[in-house]
């Protein structure tokens, strides 16, 4: 369903967004918390550089916010369809929770996602 050439390909694996096979991240589990969301300088596969500038990776920032948000209506959604009589200081307690949980994902995830939207697949020639 999802091929190599999709971007969603390349997020969804951390591959590197010009080839889709090498890695993008130092480290494939984004809970490595010693390695959590550091980027290579470029493709270890096809030699494409991951950023254009210092300070690139800050505008992944506006992508953890969307994400974030994107997480609090999903999880607010679920909790009022599921939950009839909810309480709402118990669901900030178990969203706030549930949020750090998800924390290392969404900054690998805002990060691939803002590389993907600089750099595109390059097709390789068969030889
Ligand atoms: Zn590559």
């Amino acid at each position: 369903m999802i091929r190599k050439g999709d971007k969603l390909y390349s997020i969804i694996k951390f591959k590197c967004p010009y080839c889709h096979e090498g890695e993008f991240f130092q480290s494939k589990n984004p809970y490595n918390l010693k390695q959590m969301g550091e980027v290579r300088k470029a493709c270890c596969t096809c030699g494409g550089k991951f950023s254009t500038e210092p300070g690139f990776y800050q505008g992944s920032y506006y992508v953890t916010y969307a994400l974030g948000v994107a997480v609090f209506v999903t999880f607010w959604v679920a909790t009022v369809v599921l939950w009839k009589d909810y309480d709402p200081v118990i669901f900030c307690a178990i969203f706030v929770g549930a949020f750090l949980m998800l924390t290392p994902l969404l900054y690998a995830l805002s990060k691939i996602i803002w590389a993907n939207f600089f750099f595109s697949y390059k097709k390789k020639d068969p030889k």
